[in-house]
């Protein structure tokens, strides 16, 4: 996986050396593990995945991260990405929409010794106003348009990596907060799961009973 991601360009080496130590197969169902390194995202539970390696790879890079740094992360999922950031940051502070995502990867991360990360269940559109302001912040899931609350949240030249556009297809967008300024760079389309929330989109059965 490491010598696939090296040769589609990754190049920051502490991301490439983590996600070389991490075991991603324990992020997903024994029946999938076949599939865990393989260049595509993967099922989990609630009718999730675990994004694609050069995808986590990519958003990793562009965050670049700092070891002092307090990252927010929207949809913790497997607990992946999380347990990437949570070795090259200070402090982890993930927000899951599903309970029992949050709780199996919340177990799965106190069991492998982490102590950086804290973990809440709820709408990460509207962020965790109580811890911010953060250096960094990752959004795992597809927004119609940068959550506001997060922009917020988020500190004076500070970085946020986002996929932004349709339900189905996105941009993925390093943005950098700089002199309330945001700089904009486009690294790739995408295509994410849809980050359901109050800032982000209805879920589809709000929006089927709004279409009724
Ligand atoms: N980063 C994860 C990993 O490493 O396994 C994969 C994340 S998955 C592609 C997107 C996640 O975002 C899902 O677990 C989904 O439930 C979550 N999500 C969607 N909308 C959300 C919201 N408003 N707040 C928090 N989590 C949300």
């Amino acid at each position: 996986m490491i010598r696939r991601l090296e040769a589609q360009g990754i190049t920051d080496k502490r991301v490439l050396e983590v996600m070389g130590r991490i075991p991603r197969h324990l992020f997903i169902s024994n029946a999938l593990w076949d599939h865990a390194y393989a260049d595509h995202p993967v099922p989990i539970d609630c009718g999730q995945t675990i994004s694609q390696p050069y995808i986590v790879a990519l958003m990793t890079q562009a965050l670049q991260l700092e070891k002092g740094d307090r990252v927010l992360e929207i949809g913790t999922g497997s607990g992946y990405q999380t347990a990437i950031l949570a070795e090259l940051a200070q402090h982890v502070y993930t927000i899951e929409r599903f309970a029992e995502l949050s709780e199996k990867a919340r177990k799965l991360l106190t069991d492998a010794g982490y102590t950086n990360i804290s973990f809440r269940v709820g709408d990460g559109t509207l962020g965790w106003p109580e811890e911010a302001p953060f250096d960094k912040i990752i959004v795992t899931a597809a927004a119609p348009d940068v959550p506001p609350s997060l922009l917020e949240q988020l500190a004076e030249g500070g970085k946020m990596v986002i996929p932004v556009g349709g339900r189905q297809l996105q941009t993925l967008l390093a943005l950098t907060k700089e002199h309330d300024k945001l700089h904009r760079e486009e690294l790739c389309a995408c295509s994410f799961l849809p980050l359901i929330g109050r800032e982000g989109w209805p879920d589809q059965e709000t929006w089927l009973q709004h279409l009724l």
